[in-house]
């Protein structure tokens, strides 16, 4: 394998002060400088390697960098103080105003938000597009186009991107290709694939634990330090900034990334195909029937499998909320936004993180009332976990009562 990621995270080691198993944490705003000279010298630019300001840059939000560099095999990293926050810095960073930028039209609601409504401020346009039929994503370049933007397996309808194909067609017109890989660290590696810039909402499988908010950019050497840049970096200026504690936490749950995300993938794609059998209509790639499944297995790490996010669509909201409901109250899970927790997590992405994308656009790219989107949690006992999510399914009559539980 040409880039192991789970092995060159685990060869990291940077040891605390006092020899401590973990990076101790910097606690500081402001760095001292030796001379005068070399604090004149790092505000003209030369600022790589040398700490000036913690909104500029920190050992701790370094440590977690290397980290997320070796995850996604790029040269390195930048983290900011969220998943927004790396995604509108990086646009703003290649878009000035009259440009254009080509984006999946499914995609996370805040990012279609900002793309949409947020950058009329500056004209810039985005055409939405069905990012799988990649003959249409070369129809919309125009000569204003500054980048192509993607989910490597998008939100919330699990569509998979092609990223070698889409990163010949970026090359092919000299734009760079942005991959938002929230949904599937480890087990898809877009820059390997072709993908010039790599961004992860740290706040879901990454940090795991639900208990933080971060994000992060990783790609060149050149293209963070712009990000950096005091004079016009968007990310120095824009000021989303990860605060050094929560760096800590985050590079600390990575450890565990591994083992987590081959969990998650294990117990989703026994969910999917225990309630595909049973004739309920699922969404998730690992099955032979989405239409992405292909796409993924030809770029996928197939040791971390296909991932822990899954739809099912029950058919209209009203049972989308009962179920939802009665499976918080048999503690199956928590009626929440947000994925990559232990415990199962499930919305319905219509009214709730997808709901800034207007109802007929929901509607045209596949977004029906009735779909739950699951997040699979830890659970050491799957079978147990089926039989009781299909006796809540059962009692509302979104599966027949009369089918009995013998998945195995
Ligand atoms: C959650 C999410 C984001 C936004 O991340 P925050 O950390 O909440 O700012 C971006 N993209 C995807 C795919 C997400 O799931």
């Amino acid at each position: 394998m040409k880039h192991n990621a789970t092995n060159k995270i685990q060869e990291l080691h940077n040891f605390g002060e006092f020899g401590g198993v973990n990076p101790s944490i910097s606690d500081s705003s402001t760095y001292t400088f030796l001379s005068a000279k070399t604090m004149f010298d790092t505000f003209e630019g030369n600022t790589e390697g040398c700490y000036l300001y913690s909104r500029h840059s920190s050992p701790s939000n370094l440590y977690l960098g290397e980290a997320l560099a070796a995850l996604e095999g790029t040269e390195t990293a930048n983290v900011t103080a969220s998943g927004m926050g790396a995604i509108t810095a990086v646009i703003l960073q290649l878009c000035n105003s009259e440009d254009h930028i080509v984006s999946s039209r499914t995609i996370y609601g805040g990012t279609y938000a900002f793309m949409k409504n947020f950058l009329r401020k500056f004209n810039i346009n985005t055409s939405f597009i069905d990012i799988t039929k990649t003959e249409l994503v070369e129809k919309a370049i125009t000569p204003k186009t500054k980048m192509i933007f993607c989910e490597s397996i998008s939100n919330p309808l699990l569509e998979v991107a092609d990223i070698r194909e889409l990163s010949k067609l970026a090359k092919k017109y000299n734009i760079p290709l942005v991959v938002d890989n929230t949904f599937s660290p480890l087990s898809i590696a877009p820059a390997n694939l072709g993908a010039d810039i790599v961004i992860h909402s740290l706040t879901k499988f990454i940090n795991g634990t639900s208990d933080s908010v971060a994000g992060a950019v990783c790609g060149s050497k050149e293209f963070c330090l712009s990000l950096k840049d005091v004079h016009d970096g968007a990310g120095m200026l824009l000021g989303s900034t990860l605060d050094s504690l929560r760096a800590s936490f985050v590079l600390k749950n990575m450890r565990t990334l591994h083992i987590r995300m081959k969990k998650h993938s294990e117990n989703a794609l026994f969910l999917a195909q225990n309630f595909e059998k049973d004739g309920l209509r699922v969404v998730y790639p690992g099955l032979k029937s989405h239409p992405g499944h292909h796409t993924l297995k030809k770029q996928m790490v197939s040791e971390y499998g296909y991932g822990g996010i899954m739809t099912i669509d029950v058919g209209s909201l009203e049972n989308a909320n009962n179920l939802m409901e009665l499976m918080q109250k048999k503690n199956l899970g928590y009626l929440a936004v947000s994925l990559g927790f232990y415990k199962t997590l499930f919305s319905a992405p219509g009214t709730s993180t997808s709901s800034e994308i207007p109802l007929e656009e929901q509607k045209s790219m596949g977004l029906s009332d009735g779909l739950i989107r699951f997040s699979i949690g830890l659970d050491n006992d799957i079978q147990r976990t089926y039989n009781l999510m299909k006796e809540c399914m059962q009692s509302l009559h979104i599966l027949d009562p009369k089918v009995a539980t013998a998945a195995v």
